[in-house]
Order: C-alpha cells, then structure tokens, then sequence
C-alpha cells in the first residue's frame, strides 16, 4: 500500500542522483495540465532507463507507450549524436502533448512518434529498418507478449527489452486475479521461460506511488 515514507525515500536519494532537468520537469506538468493520466515513470526510473541506454550504448531505441513523452526524454537524453527512438502511442491527444514536450526537450530530431495501435505500428517495422538496441515495453498490458515477439524480431542479439509494470501490486502472482493486464504479464513470463534467447529477471520497485516492478530481459 502507498505509505509517505517512500515517498520520502524516493525523494531523498533524487535528491543526491537526479539534477533537475527543465525539460524533464516541464513535461510532467504540460502532461498534467492537458489531462493525462499521471502514469508516467518516476524520476528513479527514468534515470534508469537512462542509464542502460548509456551503459549498453544503444543508438537505436523502441518505445511501445508515449504518453507525454516523459521516458522518452529520459532515454533521448542518453542517446549518441545520430541516435533514435521510435515510439508507439495510440491516443492522438498523448501524442500531441509528447510531441510539445520532445519539442521542447530539443528532441524532435532525435524521436518520431507512430500514431496508432502499436500492434499495428510494430508489425509494419522492418529489422533491416533499425536493428533497435533497447526497447522500452510500456503500453496496454494484454499485448506483452506481442510487443515482446516484435520487439526480438526488431533487435540485434545483445539488446536489452525492459518491460514495465510487471508486478502490479502482487496481482500477477495472485491467480485469482483474472485481469487483462495481470494475464498478460503470465503470458510474457510463460513464453521468457520457454524461449532460449532470452534470460531475465524481475526486479519489484516501491517508490512514489505504489508496488510494481520491470522485468529486464536480455536478448541472447
Ligand atoms: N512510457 C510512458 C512514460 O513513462 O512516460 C508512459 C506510458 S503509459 C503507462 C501507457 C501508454 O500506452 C498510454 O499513453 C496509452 O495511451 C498507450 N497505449 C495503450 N494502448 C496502446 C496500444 N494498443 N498501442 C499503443 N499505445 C497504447
């Protein structure tokens, strides 16, 4: 259950990691005040999705899930000169407000947004495209599976997928819960055991909001 000390945990050790960045902050609240759903990824985790990108020295980047943008930025910022990162959102108002906020992150360059469902975005890259090094799976739950296999389709071996939200307050775990996202995360862990390409782990996460997790997976 949320509990105001991690919130105050959080808060504390972003204040010794995390320098404040204006773009970073002016998109959470462009985000808020056109109405999105505060969903985004905490300031923690963006910071981590940044540093992968960095550790692993991707140039080529696959978002599934914009919102306004906020991990976006996160993971633009980390990038190489002459790096991407295509990124799927369904709403059109999302991507509206992810466009202002890349916008004014002086991203616009650097990211290209597919309207659309990313099922259908997905299905329509080529490997030979952009053979991606990092791909971020943060979208509608019950396509895990989907995005993963078109995620392992898209990457060059050594990639790394991160696939967010993947714990849910315990709920994956619990059987009795039969929500779509709760199946949808069995299914991508039913198939990662199963699939000798790739190994991963599940990390659990309690920061400001709540309970949840990410499953890194590395593409062998
Ligand atoms: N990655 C963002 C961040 O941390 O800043 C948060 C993404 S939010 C959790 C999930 C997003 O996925 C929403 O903007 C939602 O509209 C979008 N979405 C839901 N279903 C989708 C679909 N079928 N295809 C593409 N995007 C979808």
């Amino acid at each position: 259950a949320p509990d105001a000390n991690f919130a105050r945990s959080a808060r504390f050790h972003d204040s010794f990691l995390i320098s404040p960045d204006e773009a970073l902050e002016a998109a959470r609240k462009n985000s808020a005040e056109k109405g999105l759903p505060e969903i985004a990824v905490s300031p923690a985790e963006g910071k981590l999705l940044h540093l992968l990108v960095r550790t692993i020295g991707a140039k080529n980047i696959l978002e599934v899930g914009t919102l306004g943008g906020y991990s976006t930025i996160w993971m633009g910022r980390a990038l190489p000169d002459g790096g991407q990162i295509i990124t799927c959102e369904l709403e059109e108002h999302h991507a509206q407000v992810a466009h202002e906020n890349i916008g004014k992150a002086g991203l616009d360059k650097v990211v290209r947004i597919i309207l659309g469902p990313a099922t259908e975005s997905l299905a329509q890259l080529q490997p030979g495209d952009a053979p991606f090094d990092f791909v971020f799976i943060d979208a509608d739950k019950e396509n895990n599976l989907n995005y993963l296999l078109e995620a392992k389709r898209l990457t060059r071996k050594g990639a790394v997928i991160v696939v967010d939200n993947t714990v849910r307050e315990g709920r994956v775990a619990d059987l009795s819960n039969t929500e779509a996202s709760s199946e949808g995360v069995r299914k991508l862990l039913a198939h990662i055991k199963g699939d000798p390409e790739l190994s991963a782990t599940t990390i659990s996460t309690i920061g400001e909001r709540h309970w949840d997790g990410f499953t890194y997976i590395l593409r062998l």
